[in-house]
Order: C-alpha cells, then sequence, then structure tokens
C-alpha cells in the first residue's frame, strides 16, 4: 500500500459498515488518522477503529445521526478537535427506502432527504472552519443521479442528483483555497444495504456488463485517489464506478 496520504486527518461519515468501513480502512492503510461517525452500530464501529489503530493510524468514532443537522455538526467539530483539523472529508453515510410512487411513500422522502442530503450539507458546513487548504471533500452518490436502474428509486436518485448539484457548486465555492470536491457514484455494490445474493440482486446482476456486484473495497480505492495528490485537477465532478451498468 502506498503513503500517498502520510499524516493526513480524514474524516468518514457512515464508516461503521460498507463502503464507509472500507474506505476509512484504506484511508489510514495509506497514512491518514480517520475518525468515522455511525449511527448506532457500536461493535461494528469499534471493529473499523480496530483496524486504523492496527495500521497505524489514530482512529476514533463519534456516534451521530447524519440526518439530525445539530448532532452532525457537532459530530464533525469533535472529529475535526480530536485530528487537528480536516484534509480529506467523505460523506459516505446514506439510507435507501425504495417504493414506485403508486404505493404509499411514508416518511421515506423527509427521511431519505434529511439523511443523504441534509447530512451531507450540515456537515460540510460544519467542517469549513477545519478544512484545510488543499483538502479534498468527497461524497458517495449513487449512478442512480443519471440512471434510473430500476422502479421504485426515483426519491433515492433525486437525493444523489442532489449531492451531485451541492459538489459542483461546492466545487467552485472552494476552488481558490484548493480544496477539491467530487462524487463517486457507485453502481450495485455487495454490502448490508445491497447484498449481491439479496432481493435486488437477480434483478440488478443481468443489468451489469461486468457480471457481477462490486466491492466496498474497490469503492475505497478511488476514493483514495480522489483524495489523494494524484487527483489533483479533478473537481467538480461525478465518477462512476459501477461494472458498466451506465454505459
Ligand atoms: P450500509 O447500509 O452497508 O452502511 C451504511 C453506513 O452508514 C453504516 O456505517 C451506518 O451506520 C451508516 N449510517 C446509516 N444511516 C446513518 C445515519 N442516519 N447517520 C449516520 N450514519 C448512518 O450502506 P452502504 O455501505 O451500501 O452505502 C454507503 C453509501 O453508498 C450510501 O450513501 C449509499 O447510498 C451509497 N451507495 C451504495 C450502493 C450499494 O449498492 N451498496 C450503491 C450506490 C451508492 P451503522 O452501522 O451505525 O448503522
Amino acid at each position: 500500500m502506498s503513503n500517498r496520504l502520510q499524516g493526513k486527518k480524514a474524516i468518514v461519515t457512515g464508516g461503521s459498515r460498507g463502503i464507509g468501513a472500507a474506505i476509512a480502512r484504506r484511508l489510514a492503510a495509506e497514512g491518514a488518522d480517520v475518525v468515522i461517525t455511525f449511527a448506532g452500530n457500536q461493535d461494528a464501529a469499534n471493529q473499523t477503529v480496530a483496524a486504523i489503530t492496527a495500521a497505524g493510524r489514530q482512529g476514533h468514532a463519534v456516534q451521530a445521526n447524519a440526518s439530525d443537522a445539530a448532532q452532525q455538526a457537532s459530530a464533525i467539530t469533535q472529529a475535526a478537535e480530536k485530528l487537528g483539523g480536516i484534509d480529506i472529508l467523505v460523506h459516505n453515510a446514506g439510507i435507501f427506502q425504495g417504493a414506485p410512487v403508486t404505493q404509499d411513500q411514508g416518511d421515506s422522502y423527509d427521511r431519505t432527504f434529511a439523511t443523504n442530503v441534509g447530512g451531507v450539507h450540515s456537515g460540510t458546513a460544519a467542517a469549513m472552519p477545519h478544512l484545510h487548504d488543499g483538502g479534498s471533500v468527497i461524497i458517495i452518490g449513487s449512478i442512480n443521479a443519471h440512471h434510473s436502474i430500476m422502479p421504485g428509486l426515483a426519491v433515492y436518485g433525486a437525493t444523489k442528483a442532489a449531492v451531485a448539484g451541492l459538489a459542483r457548486g461546492w466545487a467552485r465555492d472552494l476552488a481558490s483555497r484548493n480544496i477539491r470536491v467530487n462524487v463517486i457514484q457507485p453502481g450495485p455494490i455487495d454490502t448490508d444495504m445491497n447484498p449481491a445474493d439479496g432481493d435486488f440482486s437477480a434483478a440488478l446482476k443481468p443489468l451489469i456488463p461486468l457480471g457481477r456486484y462490486g466491492t466496498a473495497d474497490e469503492v475505497a480505492a478511488l476514493a483514495a485517489f480522489l483524495a489523494s495528490d494524484e487527483a489533483s485537477y479533478i473537481t467538480g465532478t461525478a465518477i462512476d464506478i459501477d461494472g458498466g451498468v451506465s454505459a
């Protein structure tokens, strides 16, 4: 593993499981100290922190509901204080609730927007006093921002389109400080949210040209690249990592 991120200070929201946990481990393996946030799964959060410290880096976990703006802001501030500033901010925490518009939507619109968009907005705002010049902000969006792969994904897709819009705007806002803002847009990735042997997999697999789900580690590799100086001319963009689904 390279030392591309040696000495960097990173926050990963939703770092207890899935894509966020893989990103936290990868950033630590490349030299970053990492604070994760999580919603409620303390055991999983402890496991990620143990992996970070096993890599020889500083690791902490802060419990915070990303959909609550005050909790999210407090978590980011605590994390920045533990780390001594922020170089890398990864907004990964997100939820999926899907139902076609013909069905009762319950509170899924409010909950999904509050978590997937509200948490990104409040967290970025809270990070501003702590984010170092030359830093990197990465948002985990989804190919559903531009490609509605199956019915029932309208609200989820709309949240992911919204964060792509935030990223483009923030890239302009922060460019004078050489802070880059980008979105990673995964297709089907094998996690608790979307298991490769789960409810959606039979419908999804035939739509994936590479013929398989992606792994959280494959997404983490892209995040580490975007966080590093090797991506120094990439900002304001969204990169699909989807096995060719949206080709
Ligand atoms: P998982 O459900 O496997 O993990 C979700 C993580 O986010 C957990 O660490 C969880 O914490 C945390 N989390 C969930 N809700 C909140 C909240 N309200 N506040 C704080 N933390 C929260 O999801 P994935 O790893 O699959 O997804 C991660 C991101 O990637 C999401 O933004 C998702 O939309 C996106 N994505 C996923 C795809 C996939 O196919 N898996 C495809 C495209 C995008 P805890 O462990 O405490 O519950």
